[in-house]
């Protein structure tokens, strides 16, 4: 008896649900009788008329009315979320502004992930002959010899029969169906497979991310020249947590677009890794989130959403090339996924290592206040030399009206080419012209949602814009004055850098890399292709300065260093920065002696000064004190609020009511309202408003706060919140 009620007091029979919809806080249900739950269990709970995946959050806020609560339909019979995890919903939902039901269906990303996996349907002998012997059966007997059970599919495979012989054999008792559990999705990565040797310098840049207590939250900063070997060094830190039987996650910029990633990880641990991004079918998904929770999956290889897989043992977080812009994402709810990343690893107490050759100034500055150990990597693995930049001064050495090669940088191409190397051409700018005008009216072609030109892209023959993906056929004739063959495109893309190096160096295998250029499957085959040298002259955007490594390639022409520079971005400095040490840095990656080329109208700019002179600590020094005297991240913090509407003046009014109703505050300095950059967005106008406040204030409480206590956006206004926005867009 009074066991009984013990129980009864202990066990939850109302508990806080959060449901995986934009709600503010978790609703109660009750526990029906038969059900055991605890914090963190997925539950499925009637909302409305539908049934909805949902998490147990705890014990409920208020008491409530046995009577008025719906029943827990289901828990699934799966691990718990961690504490951990649940953390890091409510602390993101909190920090970027967003309902934390709406971040954790960002973890509920997979819900095939929760059915109990289908068995194999497997087949052994039973010992029985069956009365007829056709040459098919003998085949599938033959197949059988070895008495082990074989899946169907190998089965059939292996013998060449149609699936209706082996129902033949079941029926006639000569064969016998088993159920098999499923395979694991991968196998789980072997610490000791095949360890690289590594040289003095980066054994120590090692040992110095070892040095992290593995059992605390820590942060490792690997600062480390392109081909330093930085990929070597960490997935020696990932062998260090797999050997301590936690998990590891390794985020990549852009994994769908390459595969050498995913080998070098083979080769290295002896199986492939897990992996988590856009391209996979969602039994792939299911797979991997399960394994993921269940802990049969030891290691995995995402992009920024894996950062919301259900780990339970998370041990180490890796973020290779951790300033690239990819790491922020800006649609739904805004996160950014390095810094997120540093978040959850204090609340799993693991450790992070921050990759890269061109860190964020954020970064930096962490690791000169001794907050992130920062570890370096000086020189280039082997005899590979760090490439020679020179700037082509396009005032003085540009070349002639309508090409966009300088005579210098042809020169070296050619010599490249010579010698049996590969060159790349790169600008950062897909299409053929960024604007198309007609020579006879002088009408240009905008487009019609969005504040920006239609970018010309010859190769598919349309014209697109760039911000909404409106498309139109390119026309013959001027849709304004109707005058045949008058279009003239103005600038240049890089389908139209390509066009030029057809025609002076057509004898190159050339090959044009740029998101337009097909799906990502074909991308992962062009790329291979390079790496395996099909090609001599490459000709790519931004798309090619990430992570490869083509040994053959020598010579690298960046045609307009500029680009990016001129946006009133408080960041155009750094990214320009980065990118263009990014590209030059896929020169010379092997043993030959690489160069680079910047053509630029601003020889004398900070950037290309510091690309010149390869002097990136004075770079760094000065942009960090740039950043410290305006305010700016990370001596200052920003939040954007971007407000839009059908109609201007509706979105410019609302952002003034917003304004006038901001809370007064120490050391915030707001700004606007102003149109955005880029004004119109899918027939959307868009109006800024941006916050400023000092590093140690809670800009993005102050924000939540200013909205839960401002008017509501009604009809089609829509507020979107950009806490450390990266684009100011
Ligand atoms: P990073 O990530 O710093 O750009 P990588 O790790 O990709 O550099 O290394 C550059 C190249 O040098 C790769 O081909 C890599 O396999 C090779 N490499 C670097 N360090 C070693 C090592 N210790 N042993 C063998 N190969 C190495
Ligand atoms: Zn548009």
């Amino acid at each position: 008896m009074r066991t009984e009620r013990a129980e009864m007091q202990t066990r939850m029979d109302i508990v806080a649900v959060m449901v995986g919809v934009a709600v503010e806080g978790p609703y109660s249900y009750r526990v029906p009788e038969h059900m055991q739950v605890e914090r963190g269990s997925i539950v499925a709970v009637p909302l409305g008329p539908r049934l909805i995946l949902g998490v147990v959050w705890g014990a409920p806020k208020d008491n409530f009315a046995h009577n008025r609560l719906r029943d827990i339909a289901q828990v699934y019979d799966v691990p718990p979320l961690s504490e951990e995890l649940l953390k890091l919903v409510e602390w993101v939902a909190r920090y970027t502004i967003t309902a934390p039901g709406q971040v954790l269906r960002g973890v509920l990303r997979s819900p095939e992930a929760l059915d109990a996996p289908k068995p194999v349907i497997a087949y052994r002998r039973t010992g029985l002959e069956p009365e007829k012997l056709t040459p098919a059966r003998l085949r599938v007997l033959d197949a059988l010899m070895d008495d082990m059970a074989w899946p169907k599919a190998a089965l059939v495979g292996a013998s060449g029969v149609s699936t209706s012989v082996i129902d033949g054999l079941e029926r006639a008792g000569a064969v016998e169906k088993l159920e098999m559990p499923p395979q694991p999705v991968v196998l789980p990565p072997d610490a000791d497979a095949a360890p690289s040797k590594l040289n003095p310098e980066q054994q120590s840049a090692l040992d110095d991310i070892l040095a992290l207590d593995p059992n605390q939250f820590g942060v490792a900063l690997l600062d480390g020249v392109t081909g330093g070997g930085k990929t070597e060094v960490f997935f020696e830190a990932v062998a260090d947590t797999l050997r301590a039987g936690r998990q590891a996650l390794i985020l990549l910029p852009e994994i769908a677009l390459t595969n050498t990633f995913i080998d070098r990880f083979t080769r290295r641990f002896g199986t492939r890794p897990a992996e988590w991004h856009s391209d996979m079918t969602p039994v792939q998904r299911a797979k991997v989130w399960r394994g993921v929770l269940d802990g049969t999956v030891r290691a995995v290889v995402g992009a920024r959403s894996a950062l919301f897989l259900p780990f339970r043992e998370l041990g180490l977080l890796v973020l290779d090339e951790e300033h690239d812009g990819a790491y922020k994402q800006s649609e739904g709810f805004t996160y950014h996924a390095r810094d997120m990343a540093v978040v959850r690893a204090q609340f799993s107490q693991a450790r992070v290592v921050l990759s890269s050759a061109t860190p964020s100034v954020e970064s930096r500055n962490n690791a000169n206040q001794g907050r992130y150990a920062h570890v370096r990597l000086e020189s280039r693995f082997a005899e590979a030399a760090m490439p020679d930049i020179t700037a082509i001064d396009m005032r003085i050495d540009g070349p002639e009206k309508g090409s966009w090669i300088a005579p210098s940088l042809a020169r070296e191409v050619f010599a490249a080419l010579d010698r049996g190397e590969q060159a790349l051409l790169f600008l950062n700018r897909r299409g053929y012209a960024p604007l198309t005008l007609c020579n006879a009216c002088g009408h240009q072609y905008k487009c019609p949602d969005c504040s920006s030109w239609m970018v010309e892209h010859r190769f598919r023959g349309v014209l697109m814009c760039h911000h909404c993906g409106h498309e139109r056929r390119t026309p013959k004739s001027c849709s304004e004055c109707g005058q045949v063959d008058s279009l003239v495109a103005v600038g240049p893309g890089i389908e139209r850098v390509a066009e030029e190096a057809a025609a002076r160096f057509p004898d190159a295998r050339r090959v044009l890399l740029s998101t337009d250029m097909g799906s990502h499957a074909q991308l992962r085959e062009r790329f291979g292709e390079v790496e395996r040298g099909e090609y001599d002259l490459i000709i790519g955007t931004q798309l090619v300065s990430k992570g490869h490594h083509f040994e053959k390639l020598s010579v690298v022409g960046v045609l307009d260093a500029d680009l990016g520079l001129a946006h009133g971005d408080p960041r155009a400095a750094e990214k320009t920065f980065q990118i263009l040490t990014q590209v030059a840095g896929r020169a010379g990656r092997a043993s030959r002696h690489g160069k680079a080329f910047l053509q630029t109208y601003h020889p004398d700019h900070p950037v290309m000064k510091a690309m010149v002179s390869g002097d990136r600590e004075a770079f760094y020094a000065q942009e960090i004190l740039a950043r410290e005297a305006g305010g700016m991240p990370p001596f200052g913090r920003l939040a954007a609020l971007i407000i839009s509407a059908n109609d201007h003046d509706n979105a410019t009014n609302f952002a003034r009511t917003l304004l006038s109703a901001a809370p007064m505050a120490d050391g915030v300095r707001l700004f606007g309202p102003a149109d955005a950059p880029v004004a119109m967005i899918r027939g959307r106008h868009r109006v800024r408003l941006l916050a400023q406040s000092g590093k140690d204030f809670d800009l993005s409480g102050y924000v939540r706060f200013w909205l839960s206590s401002a008017e509501k956006p009604k009809g089609d206004l829509k507020i979107q919140v950009d806490i450390d926005p990266m684009s100011f867009m």
